[in-house]
C-alpha cells in the first residue's frame, strides 16, 4: 500500500465487486418494497452496531444485514404515518454520484452550484415568483429559521450587530395546529415560545378576523408583530389557510408573510381542484418546503425561497478573509450558498432533487400528487360509509383522519403497524383520538387504500 492511500481501497477491483453487490441489494430492496413493511429493530440492535476497535472489512455486508432491514418502512406502499416520503430509485443513484464528487456546496466556482440554482429557479417558477432568492436546506425546519431571520432583519436591521436585547417582544402568528417548527425557530432565535401566537382556526383555516384582533392587541400592549405564517397543508388535517387573505392582512399590517408549505406546496403540480389550494402563496415574502416528503426525494432535502435577495444576503452574508471571493479560479463564482444561510460546508442535496425532477418529469410528479389526493378522498368516503369508522374531518388534500367507533385509536394503529397491514399515525381531532393517514406515497394504489380500510374495520370489529 502506498503511503497516503490507506483510506482508499487497496484493491479497486474488489471494491467494485463489493459496490456492485451492494447496489444489487439496494435495487432488490426497492423492487421488493411492497413486501417490506416496518420491522421492529431487534433487541440487540445497539450491540450489533456498536463500533468496535478493529477495522471490519465486511462492513458493507454488516450494514445490509444489521441496518438496512430496520428502516422506518416509509418505502412501503401502505405507509401513511406522520408525513414521510417514499424515496425514488433515481434519487438513490444521484446520492451515489453526489458522494463520489464529494462536492462541498458552500461556495466556490463549481458545477454543483449551477445545479442548485437550477433547482431554485424551477422552484420559484412553481411558486409563481418571477424573481427572488433561495437556498436548499435540510428541510422545512431549517428553512423556517432562515425565513424568520430574514423577516426579523427587515424589521430590525440593527439585529445582526446588537442582538435582540432591549427590543420589544416579537410576535409571530400562526393558525392553531400550525407546525411546531415555527415555535422552535423562535426559541432558537432568542424570542422564546411566548413569541408564537396561535390564532383560532375553525375547520383548520386561520380566522383572519381573529388574526387582526391578535395583532391589534399585541400592538396595544407594546409588543412587536413581526410575521404571520400561512400554512399550505397542515400536518394534522391537510388544510390550507386562505393565503391570499393572509397576504392582505400581512400587507395592511406591515408584517412579513411566511408560508409553511412543507408538503402542501406540491399540490401546485396537481390537477384541479387541488392545484388551486395554495393560491396566494405567490404573494409570500418567504416559503419553506420539502422535497423529501411529497417529491419522493431521498432524505433529506428542503428549500427556502426569500423574495428579497438583497435582504437575504444582508441577513447571512459574512466573508472573513479566508472566504474572500476571487475573480478567477476556484474562489470565483458569484453565487456562494453560504451567503444565504447558516451553513458553510454543505452537501450536494440539489443533485438528487434535480435528478428526480429532470429524470422523472414534472408531469409524472404532478400526476402522483393528484393520485394521492384521490386516494385520500377515497379513504374518506370509505370511512364515512363504514359502520365501524367515522371520518373525523373533511378530506381537503392528501390527509384522511379516521375515528374508530370502538377501541383506542393508538392501540389500533399499533396493531396494524405491527401486523404490517398499514401504517397510520394518530392525532387528536376535536379532543378525540384518531388514526391519521398522510398519503405522500408514490407506491400506494387504490387497492392499498381499500385493503387498509378493511384491515382497520376488522381490527375495530374485534375490539
Ligand atoms: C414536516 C413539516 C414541517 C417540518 O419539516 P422538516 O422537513 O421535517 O423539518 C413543517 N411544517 C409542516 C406542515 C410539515 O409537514
Amino acid at each position: 500500500m502506498t503511503e497516503g492511500h490507506r483510506l482508499d481501497p487497496s484493491d479497486w477491483d474488489a471494491f467494485a465487486a463489493d459496490l456492485h453487490r451492494t447496489a444489487e441489494a439496494c435495487v432488490d430492496r426497492l423492487r421488493a418494497a411492497r413486501d417490506l413493511p416496518w420491522q421492529e429493530p431487534p433487541a440487540d440492535m445497539a450491540a450489533r452496531v456498536a463500533i468496535r476497535d478493529a477495522a471490519d472489512p465486511g462492513v458493507l455486508d454488516r450494514i445490509l444485514r444489521d441496518v438496512m432491514p430496520y428502516a422506518t418502512g416509509n418505502t412501503h406502499p401502505r405507509f401513511w404515518g406522520w408525513v414521510h416520503g417514499t424515496g425514488t430509485a433515481t434519487g438513490v443513484a444521484a446520492e451515489m454520484i453526489a458522494a463520489t464528487m464529494n462536492a462541498n456546496l458552500g461556495g466556490r466556482d463549481q458545477g454543483g452550484a449551477y445545479v442548485e440554482r437550477a433547482v431554485l429557479d424551477w422552484l420559484r417558477g412553481v411558486a409563481g415568483w418571477p424573481e427572488g432568492s433561495g437556498l436548499m436546506t435540510s428541510g422545512t425546519s431549517q428553512a423556517t429559521i432562515l425565513a424568520l431571520s430574514c423577516a426579523r432583519m427587515r424589521a430590525l436591521p440593527q439585529v445582526r450587530q446588537s442582538g435582540i436585547g432591549g427590543l420589544p417582544p416579537m410576535r409571530v402568528y400562526i393558525a392553531m395546529g400550525g407546525h411546531s417548527c415555527v415555535k422552535k425557530a423562535l426559541e432558537v432565535m432568542g424570542h422564546g415560545a411566548d413569541a408564537i401566537v396561535q390564532v383560532a382556526a375553525p375547520g383548520g383555516r386561520m380566522d383572519l378576523d381573529a388574526l387582526r384582533a391578535a395583532i391589534a392587541a399585541d400592538r396595544a400592549a407594546g409588543r412587536h408583530p413581526l410575521a404571520v405564517v400561512g400554512t399550505a397543508g397542515s400536518v394534522n388535517l391537510g388544510t390550507y389557510d386562505d393565503l391570499a387573505g393572509v397576504a392582505d392582512v400581512a400587507r395592511a399590517e406591515g408584517l412579513w408573510f411566511h408560508a409553511d408549505a412543507a408538503f402542501g406546496f406540491w399540490t401546485r403540480l396537481a390537477d384541479a381542484p387541488w392545484r388551486d389550494l395554495s393560491a396566494g402563496i405567490e404573494r409570500a415574502d418567504s416559503i419553506a418546503m420539502d422535497f423529501h416528503k411529497w417529491m419522493a426525494v431521498p432524505y433529506s432535502a428542503g428549500a427556502v425561497l426569500i423574495r428579497d435577495e438583497a435582504l437575504h444576503l444582508a441577513t447571512f452574508r459574512e466573508r472573513p478573509e479566508y472566504l474572500a471571493a476571487g475573480g478567477a479560479g476556484l474562489a470565483g463564482g458569484d453565487w456562494w450558498a453560504t451567503d444565504y444561510g447558516l451553513e458553510l460546508s454543505r452537501g450536494f442535496s440539489a443533485l438528487k432533487v434535480w435528478a428526480t425532477v429532470q429524470g422523472l418529469g414534472v408531469a409524472a410528479l404532478g400526476a402522483q400528487i393528484t393520485d394521492n389526493c384521490r386516494q385520500a378522498a377515497r379513504m374518506g368516503e370509505m370511512a364515512e360509509a363504514s359502520d365501524l369508522l367515522d371520518l373525523a374531518a373533511p378530506v381537503v388534500s392528501n390527509l384522511c383522519v379516521i375515528r374508530p367507533r370502538r377501541g383506542d385509536a393508538a392501540a389500533l394503529a399499533a396493531q396494524l403497524q405491527i401486523s404490517g397491514e398499514a401504517v397510520f399515525s394518530t392525532t387528536m381531532v376535536a379532543g378525540q383520538s384518531c388514526l391519521r393517514a398522510a398519503i405522500v406515497n408514490h407506491r400506494t394504489t387504490m387497492a392499498d387504500v381499500t385493503a387498509s380500510i378493511h384491515a382497520l374495520e376488522a381490527a375495530v370489529a374485534a375490539v
